[in-house]
């Protein structure tokens, strides 16, 4: 039988276990140590650790706190890793709790944290999602069901000292050069709730005071928030300290490519069976500086979509030159304004693009002065039909159910 290294309790803080973090530290001790080639269950609180709650009130995510963020389980140290190895890993499987069988999607408040399109969303909102076996829906955005892409959004290795230095000093330079932005343009240490698992004490504070967020995505993985990195993966990381250092967190049960609404997929607590292996010297071997991945042999299936164009022209009528971000947003705020014709709030219609298996391409990047970005809806999610056709939209909804709204406390 496959053992569960680490464990947690739904019902107990995160912060009182040992085996989970919520920075990037190279002195985070090893929480548990493995064999190469062993394989082994981890259990991950939800990445906010339970501050989102099952019921139809948003206010749990307008007041989060994102300086907690994210509840990682490990590190998992794994025996005769060395920096400049390779750390294969394969995700065996992930799945749920039988006591939590739910995720959530939010839009946080632009005053706190913000996302893609949160000058369109300002204030905070949440929908909660059913799981059921491998479909998910909700009772906040009715009319769509679809099978779940279960991935971590989170996984990677400790940073050396060298890269940890090297991170916090780029990002505080961005920071630097608009520190009042609302929101801001980095996350940079803060200590205050760092929790670094076994470490306690003088060492504690000194590491908790420079360790790295955990909301970017960096050369060590971190939070990519990639949906196709998902069961059945198999991933190369580069090792930058001792024993590898592999911690894991923030699943996700579906997601949408860009993770748009930031808050984000469909959020969940769960349980995730890995298997670790090492290529020795393989970062310098195979050129590794960001990690690389194989997708898994089975997935949702949906062949049918329909394929929204953005270009580098923003809201305002503003022509930018080649940019993917405003390209990809305008992709997003077309496929908005289609499903709004079908009786969707604009609230439901963003909650269904950041969780549900919507693909996004940079199709084009080089025809001056647009870049082109492509934003794929699966049509097949859908109970009912989404195409267009000489009889205009039916119109599926009426209005009656949207997704709760918290609005700004001043
Ligand atoms: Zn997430």
């Amino acid at each position: 039988m496959t053992e569960t290294i680490i464990k947690i309790d739904l019902n107990e803080s995160p912060l009182t276990n040992e085996k989970i973090h919520n920075r990037w530290h190279p002195d985070i001790p090893m929480a548990v140590t493995v064999k190469p080639g062993d394989d082994f269950k981890i259990e991950c609180y939800d990445w906010t650790g339970g501050q989102i709650e099952n019921n139809d009130d948003a206010a749990d995510v307008r007041d989060v706190d994102l300086t907690q963020v994210h509840y990682l389980s490990g590190p998992v140290g794994v025996e005769g890793a060395e920096p400049g190895d390779l750390l294969v890993v394969d995700i065996l499987d992930i799945g749920t709790f039988d006591e939590s069988l739910w995720g959530f999607n939010g839009f946080f408040s632009k005053k706190n944290g913000g996302g893609f399109l949160t000058d369109h969303f300002p204030e905070a909102q949440k929908s909660i999602w059913d799981i059921n076996g491998m479909f998910t829906k909700s009772r906040h955005v009715p009319g769509v069901e679809y099978a779940g892409l279960i991935h971590p959004g989170l996984i990677g290795c400790l940073p050396s000292k060298e890269l940890l230095d090297e991170w916090n000093t780029r990002e505080k330079a961005l920071v630097d050069t608009d520190p009042t932005r609302v929101p801001e343009l980095a996350t940079l240490p803060y200590g205050d709730t760092a929790h670094m698992g076994k470490l306690q004490g003088e060492e504690k504070a000194k590491a908790a005071a420079e360790g790295a967020r955990t909301v970017p995505p960096r050369e060590h993985g971190g939070n990519c928030d990639i949906k196709d990195l998902s069961r059945g993966s198999k991933i190369y990381f580069p090792v930058y300290v001792k024993g590898a250092g592999l911690s894991v967190g923030d699943l996700h049960f579906s997601q949408g490519d860009g993770e748009i609404t930031f808050c984000g997929a469909i959020e969940m607590a769960g349980w995730i069976h890995l298997r670790v292996n090492l290529i020795k010297g393989g970062m310098e071997k195979y050129a590794i500086k960001n990690p690389i991945f194989k997708p898994s042999p089975i997935a949702p299936k949906y062949d049918d979509y329909l394929i929204f164009e953005g270009i580098s022209v923003d809201e305002g009528g503003k022509q930018h030159y080649l940019d993917v971000h405003i390209a990809y947003r305008q992709a997003c705020l077309n496929a908005i304004n289609y499903l709004e014709k079908f009786g969707y709030s604009r609230a439901q219609s963003y909650a269904i693009l950041g969780t549900a298996p919507v693909q996004g391409h940079i199709s084009g990047v080089v025809d001056i002065p647009n870049a082109c970005a492509t934003l794929w809806l699966p049509t097949d999610i859908f109970e009912f039909d989404v195409q267009p056709g000489s009889d205009g939209p039916t119109r599926y909804l009426d209005g009656s159910v949207d997704v709760p709204l918290a609005p700004d406390l001043e």
